[in-house]
């Protein structure tokens, strides 16, 4: 059997990190499998689909290198062929007008409510309303006995019992087809042979299963996967942060790890949790997502994030961390120094925002002494060893971190001090904060002219201090 899976969102809103996660197994069963990943937009909602989201949708698949061999479709471009299989139904005597009005279904559901009974169409119209004239929808004839069996790769068989569905609409009264409709005639003209989406569908499934039997069509084989909540246990919405892929991609999250996190996110393999792509291709399984809904944590995808950040190549992080740079203004355009930078920051950052924001000391960007660091390091008693450091930083020519290693040393070394005593000082004189990588990286990174200005605002800090203690 050729394999073949999907991701058909409806251009609603943009892309939640839910149908990354269905996105994303969709993807590596189809890569592991060698088979075909088809895209399509569901966009025959004309009143909720937007291009806005068509444009989201795009660029969020685009940034995480799902990348597909088919499509995007759109659904819109498909109405003729929909038309013709809703005849084809009619022909066969699987589908019926239906001439209902508002009024009477209202009406009926009403009733059915005060009886106590789950509200669904009675088929008044099933047998026989030929000759009649006005508005009408098509429904779908679906058995009234017996049930149905969704053979699920991931639940095992699920019975649904035909007595729960009632006759679906499959064209609206303008003739436009609906969701069902669309989405069944699409997976069997796209030949897919895995439908793998969420367990809110599993009702869907056992009417779309009888669309596909009255279309005499092969059955897909279906996964429905547990919906993602909160660490609340609702259901994942805006009300736990962001949900919009983009909205990570903003806040410095990587790709690699976004998609490592969601995969990870209902499926596993052993206690492992970093995979390389091709690695999550090779292992992935259906029979190993998880049964029951998971939660989604973000402390857990910036720890993930920070895997990736320590362990990324380092060209491939510079490109994803040039943007947060750029939009505070770091001027880095010396790539090399600007490499430098992200290598030296990589082990101490989660996400990409904090990379820059703590690398503004090496751009020239110098906003002053804090305040604790200097009540806590900049002492009277470190003044002399500033100011031998101030001495033989100027006269160095050789900036290397070799050589301001060694110099470092030496002073720390004639006053018989620890490294610390005197590298905790200088680094808040040349960064204005305590936290930077180490002290020769350090002032490598912020370089000769702007460690002698900020070591002389250092220096006379401490001498205002000294003066009126
Ligand atoms: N357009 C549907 C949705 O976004 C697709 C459901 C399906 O996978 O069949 O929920």
């Amino acid at each position: 059997m050729t394999i073949a899976t999907r991701f058909p969102p409806s251009p609603t809103g943009d892309l939640h990190i839910g149908s990354v996660r269905t996105a994303l197994y969709n993807y590596l069963f189809a890569r592991q499998q060698g088979g075909r990943f088809v895209f399509r937009f569901e966009d025959t909602d004309r009143v909720r689909s937007t291009e806005q989201a068509v444009q989201n949708i795009l660029a969020g698949m685009s940034w995480l290198g799902l990348d597909y061999d088919e499509g995007p479709h759109y659904q819109t471009a498909r109405f003729t062929r929909y038309e013709e299989k809703i005849a084809e139904l009619k022909q066969s005597g699987h589908a019926y007008k239906c001439y209902c009005t508002k009024q009477r279904l209202d009406a009926l559901r009403e009733e059915q409510i005060a009886s106590q009974l789950t509200p669904k169409y009675d088929g008044h119209c099933r047998n026989g309303q030929e000759g009649k004239s006005g508005s009408f929808v098509m429904r779908l004839k679906t058995p009234v006995d017996g049930h149905v069996i969704v053979q699920d790769e991931i639940r095992g068989d699920v019975k649904i019992e035909n007595s729960q569905l009632d006759d679906l609409i499959i064209a609206r009264s303008d003739g436009t087809p609906t969701y069902h409709l669309t989405v069944v005639v699409d997976d069997i003209d796209m030949d897919i042979s895995h439908v793998i989406r969420g367990d809110d569908h599993l009702n869907n499934t056992a009417r779309q299963i009888h669309i596909i039997d009255a279309l005499n069509a092969k059955m897909p084989t279906y996964a429905h996967i547990p919906m993602i909540n909160g660490t609340d246990g609702k259901r994942l919405s805006k009300r736990h942060g962001a949900v919009s892929v983009l909205e990570y991609r903003d806040n410095g999250i990587l790709p690699e790890a976004l998609l490592n996190y969601l995969a990870r996110l209902g499926w596993s393999h052993g206690d492992q949790e970093i995979f390389s792509m091709d690695e999550m291709c090779e292992l992935f399984s259906l029979r190993a997502v998880n049964k029951s809904a998971a939660a989604f944590d973000p402390d857990k995808l910036l720890w993930v994030n920070q895997q990736y950040i320590q362990s990324m190549e380092i060209e491939q992080l510079a490109s994803y961390a040039a943007p947060f740079f750029l939009a505070i203004g770091l001027d880095i355009e010396e790539h090399e120094k600007f490499v430098a930078v992200v290598d030296a920051q990589r082990t101490r950052v989660k996400d990409l925002i904090e990379m820059a924001e703590k690398s503004a000391a090496f751009f020239g960007r110098f906003s002053g002494h804090e305040e604790a660091a200097v009540k806590k390091h900049l002492r009277g008693v470190i003044a002399e060893p500033l100011q031998a450091l101030r001495e033989r930083l100027s006269e160095l020519e050789d900036w290397t971190p070799n050589k301001l290693q060694a110099i470092v040393q030496q002073v720390a070394e004639e006053r018989e001090l620890k490294l610390g005593k005197i590298a905790q000082p200088l680094r808040v004189a040349v960064t204005g904060g305590s936290a930077s990588p180490g002290i020769e990286v350090t002032l490598w990174l912020v370089g000769k002219e702007q460690c002698l200005e900020r070591l002389d605002i250092a220096l006379q800090l401490i001498r205002d201090r000294v003066s009126s203690a």
